[in-house]
């Protein structure tokens, strides 16, 4: 059986099975954008089983209570509360478990009502039209679905070969079950690969909308939701948070000696030389112009000016393409409480680095949050 989901896991995502983790978040991200899919397709199959019920009274002889109570209460119930469940993310997993059970149980149903009947020809494309729904109208992924359908198949075939029903009969009515699964397969199999080029696709654009372009650093809208989360943490384990602004000196002078095309190049290696130098888990953004920024989560204010410090060597020692030496003025500060915003950190980081800069640049300035408070 594992070796099936191996292998199941390979064709279907064509990644290999050691990228677990972004399979993970495509399957998550996949069942939220099938969830509509699901909640009407179990609603339409709640409706075209009560439908089926009425129509199954007028054709069965000896219609009875056990035949009601399948196909107009459990069946429909199992369907409406798939639908149900859609709207409840913290079910979903009972919800995928009652769409990968509720076709083997209709199935089995319908082995059980109708197999031993002389109308069983009557009943049986019930049992293909089940498998192409499990596979390609279910919205169930590729893997539960072929759960789904074989279990459905050998409750079918097993069943089947065990009456007397003529063996001409049962290898038409197999023939029918294979091409009903292989269709259904390759449907399911598209789909997935579909989705997943769809969630490749998506992963690109977003990682484009959230960096700059020129020095591939965070944007401001990045940096805003990193410092959201960031925050939750502050929260959450009372942990300090700073921010550190740059704003590189004289850097008109730059594009005005040398050029735009130096000017962009100095910005580039300027957002290298930060990001080379500051640790894994701070986040360094562009916040436009010659002016960057950089959370630091799980640091007081004491490291946060000791960081600066050391980035404000670091930068005095590098030697930028054509233009050489160039200094940069830092403003530093931390966060003063868990509510408080990014504009309202910026701000004070901002009058750090003004200061820095009032006092002939090439400087780093902290400023602590009752310095500013009113
Ligand atoms: P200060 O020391 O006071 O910060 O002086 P400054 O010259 O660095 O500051 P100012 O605000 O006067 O000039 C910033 C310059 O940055 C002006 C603008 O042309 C340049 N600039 C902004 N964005 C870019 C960019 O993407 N590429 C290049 N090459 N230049 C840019
Ligand atoms: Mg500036
Ligand atoms: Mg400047």
């Amino acid at each position: 059986m594992s070796m099936v989901v191996r292998f199941l896991n390979k064709i279907q995502n064509d990644v290999p099975i050691s990228q677990s983790h972004q399979t993970h978040d495509f399957h998550t991200w996949a069942l939220r954008t099938r969830l509509p899919q699901i909640r009407y397709i179990a609603l339409v199959t709640t409706l075209l089983y009560l439908i089926y019920t009425v129509v199954e009274y007028t054709v069965v002889p000896n219609y009875n209570a056990e035949r009601f109570f399948f196909h107009a209460v459990l069946v429909p119930s199992v369907m409406a509360t798939v639908g149900i469940l859609t709207h409840f993310p913290r079910h979903h997993r009972a919800m995928l478990l009652l769409l990968i059970l509720a076709p083997i149980g209709a199935n089995t149903i319908n082995v059980y009502l109708n197999l031993s009947s002389r109308y069983f020809v009557y009943f049986a494309p019930e049992f293909y039209l089940s498998i192409m729904w499990i596979f390609a109208i279910s919205g169930l992924r590729l893997k539960h679905a072929f759960i789904s359908a074989s279990s459905s198949c050998v409750v079918i075939i097993g069943a089947s070969v065990m009456t007397d029903l003529p063996s001409t009969f049962i290898n038409l009515h197999i023939m029918w079950l294979f091409s009903a699964f292989s269709f259904g397969f390759v449907c399911a199999l598209v789909l997935e690969r579909t989705h997943y080029s769809l969630y490749e696709k998506n992963l690109e654009l977003a990682a484009l909308a959230s960096r700059d372009p020129l020095t591939q650093l965070w944007n401001r809208e990045k940096m805003s939701q990193l410092f959201t989360l960031e925050q939750q943490q502050v929260a959450a384990h009372k942990q300090p948070m700073s921010l550190i602004m740059l704003d590189i000196d004289h850097f008109k002078a730059v594009n005005d000696e040398f050029g735009h095309d130096a000017g962009d190049k100095v910005l580039s290696h300027f957002a290298t030389l930060l990001r080379r130098n500051v640790r894994k888990q701070d986040h360094v953004g562009r916040f436009g112009g010659e002016e960057f920024f950089i959370i630091l989560p799980n640091t007081d204010g004491t490291q946060a000016l000791q960081v600066a410090q050391q980035l404000q060597q670091c930068i005095n020692q590098h030697q930028f393409p054509v233009v050489g030496h160039k200094s940069a003025s830092i403003g530093v500060t931390e966060a003063q409480y868990v509510h408080e915003t990014l504009s309202q950190l910026m701000r004070r980081a901002d009058i750090a680095l003004y200061q820095a800069k009032a006092q002939g640049r090439d400087n780093v300035v902290y400023l602590a949050a009752s310095a500013t408070a009113t």
